[in-house]
């Protein structure tokens, strides 16, 4: 019931050409947190596997961050490194990789798979990383044939779409405006990020500290805040002072119990 809620929610959003971004926080868990290749470190559980993203949701986290690559045959498998076990995922096929398990002996996730997991619930969000491949082309069509299954599956709202390609971020928003789109890269402003009809930057903390006027230029633009990998406590406190929407963690159960603090 809740889902066919969140499609309907999407559907009405989809509608409307007012920003969604605040309204879609609110639906999902209402904490910054989100869990950098699923939540994976306290149990020794795989990254980027189906269980580390149960273990974000159980958790509670608003989202849970995971990185996909296109295999020979055009299958989207979740692997942080462009070779799993040996094998270039773009050179290989999904049947060849999956003979090799995952320590906890699941087969490689699918992106399909991974999708319906996160549609069994409300509180988390999955933040899709498309990885670069090998070539602008291969990766502009990585995120075009991403963005049919996605929207296939009917995942749409579940999904914030992320990439270090800025070809990929560009051409999924062209695809799909009403999706919340951001750019890992750190290397273009504000500004242009606002020209281009990008949802936010989701930057590296180094790259905020270097420049922390970037945060109010962000906000006072209308884009997301997101900030990639805070494990430190200290750096933690900061961007929370800093009040970002999303910080993504290899710790989410420090952050999420900082946040639980915050709000005595
Ligand atoms: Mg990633």
């Amino acid at each position: 019931m809740k889902t066919f809620i969140c499609i309907l929610f999407f559907m009405l959003m989809n509608s409307m050409t007012m920003y969604a971004q605040d309204i879609y926080k609110k639906f999902f868990s209402d904490n910054p947190v989100v869990a950098h290749r699923g939540a994976w470190k306290t149990k020794g559980i795989p990254q980027n596997s189906i269980e580390s993203l149960r273990e974000a949701m159980r958790l509670g986290c608003a989202g849970s961050e995971f990185d996909i690559h296109m295999t020979a045959d055009s299958v989207f498998v979740l692997c942080h490194d462009s070779n799993y076990s040996g094998m270039v995922i773009e050179k290989h096929t999904y049947a060849e990789l999956a003979k090799i398990k995952l320590p906890n002996g699941e087969t490689i996730p699918t992106l399909e798979q991974v999708l319906l997991e996160g549609m069994k619930q409300t509180g988390t969000r999955l933040f899709l990383e498309i990885k670069p491949s090998s070539t602008v082309e291969r990766t502009i069509l990585s995120a075009e044939k991403t963005v049919k299954i996605v929207n296939e599956t009917g995942a749409q709202p579940w999904i914030f779409y992320i990439s270090f390609s800025y070809e990929a971020v560009k051409r999924i928003k062209q695809l799909t405006p009403s999706s919340v789109v951001a750019y890992l890269g750190g290397d273009v402003s504000p500004e242009q990020l606002k020209k281009d009809g990008i949802t936010g930057l989701d930057y590296h903390h180094s790259t905020f500290k270097k420049d922390v006027s970037m945060i109010e230029t962000a906000r006072e633009l209308g884009l997301s805040l997101n900030v990639w990998t805070v494990n430190s406590s200290e750096d933690m406190d900061l961007f929370m002072s800093h009040n970002v929407d999303y910080i993504t963690t290899d710790a989410p159960e420090l952050l999420l119990g900082k946040m639980k603090e915050s709000e005595k």
